[in-house]
């Protein structure tokens, strides 16, 4: 018999990643409004922490990134041994797919969920399986529906990218109750911070044992090019998480820097008060050329077009205007653009181009 050297299965079935573009050929002062990132860049102290960070490369970082869990711990009221941190959030959804899938196992993800999950379901061999939502909106009675003896894990984002849209409290209460007893719920709380008075499932995880919250410093701290997430679980899954993590997942720089910034609260407070601003000015101006959306949680909307056409062809001419937005007909939505609420001007300019394309 032939041997001959191949991947696990599930791994060939995996379509790469596509992340938001940042440049167009041949156009200059591009604004990119594809990756959901914040237009107002880190908190100064942040920046200044990644600096100092520079004379202390020669030493390896802290492996249990004790000083980080704290400050996250003290800022959102939560225990900090209940806490794991690694290079973004979407790392912290791989540890949960090989921790807990693998093969023989599904994996729930919604209709318009995160490319992520999928990817990682797939990569640890598992199956995933997806699930309608009702109206671009998280169905759980659709997800309980899925649930079989072979979920292990069910993937929310919420707010839900790219929807823009969540569900409340009561009802991730009664998805969390209602699943079968080997299955973990996770809730993607990648946009949270976007949302007031809102702890993204904390109580939750506090209150079961079937529950895990990830979050990231990547949108609201600005810090997505440093790689710096976290995971609130109980004790037995951090235990889990701890022991297939790399001790030395994160850099120096990155914990140092996620430090202060998760401490700057007026920061933190004045980015999420100028995306609230300008993503209602944005949506309003849209919805009055005709383009509406649902009402958005988080630093993005999502723009629906007539058709596919007609999403496309305003995708051309955005693009030709030095505006990067995003297609998300991968995501099942092909009459639809996903566009982050940049900074005034940025929001001025989609507006003023996406009124032009429209003929107005
Ligand atoms: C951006 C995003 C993340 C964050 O990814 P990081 O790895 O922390 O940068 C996670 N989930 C969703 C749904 C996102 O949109």
């Amino acid at each position: 018999m032939t041997q001959t050297i191949a991947p696990q299965p599930g791994i060939m079935d995996i379509s790469l990643y596509q992340g938001g573009a940042s440049e167009v050929a041949g156009v200059e002062n591009v604004v990119k409004l594809s990756s959901n990132e914040n237009p107002l860049g880190p908190s100064d102290g942040a920046i200044k922490a990644f600096q100092q960070a520079a004379f202390k490369l020669h030493r390896y970082p802290s492996s249990d990134h004790a000083g980080l869990r704290h400050a996250i711990a003290e800022v959102h009221g939560l225990d900090a041994d209940k806490i794991v941190c690694a290079a973004g959030s979407g790392d912290i959804l791989n540890y949960l797919c090989q921790a807990y899938a693998g093969p023989g196992t599904e994996v729930i993800h919604t209709e318009h969920g995160f490319a992520l999950y999928r990817i990682y379901a797939l990569a640890a061999g598992a199956t995933p399986v997806e699930v309608k939502e009702r109206e671009r909106v998280t169905d759980v009675d659709a997800i309980l529906a899925s649930c079989t003896d072979k979920t292990r894990l069910v993937f929310i984002a919420n707010p839900n990218n790219p929807t823009g849209t969540m569900i409340g409290s009561a009802e991730i209460a009664r998805l969390a109750d209602g699943l079968p007893a080997q299955c973990l719920l996770v809730l993607d709380g990648a946009y949270a911070e976007y949302v007031e008075d809102y702890d993204a499932g904390a109580g939750l995880v506090d209150s079961r044992e079937n529950v895990v919250m990830t979050r990231t410093f990547s949108k609201l701290y600005g810090l997505g090019g440093l790689r710096i997430g976290w995971g609130y679980a109980p004790k037995p899954v951090i235990d889990v998480l701890n022991r297939i993590r790399g001790p030395f997942n994160l850099s120096g720089a990155a914990i140092d820097a996620a430090q202060v910034a998760v401490r700057d609260r007026k920061y933190a407070d004045h980015c999420r008060a100028e995306n609230a601003r300008w993503r209602h000015w944005m949506a309003e101006a849209l919805a009055e050329i005709g383009v509406p959306s649902d009402v958005s949680c988080a630093n993005f909307i999502l723009a629906r077009f007539a058709s596919e056409d007609e999403a496309q062809n305003c995708d051309a001419y955005l693009q030709s205007q030095g505006l990067i937005v995003r297609q998300v007909g991968g995501y099942n939505l092909p009459n639809c653009l996903r566009i982050t609420v940049g900074d005034e001007a940025s929001c001025r300019r989609v507006v003023h181009a996406v009124r032009q394309f429209k003929g107005g």
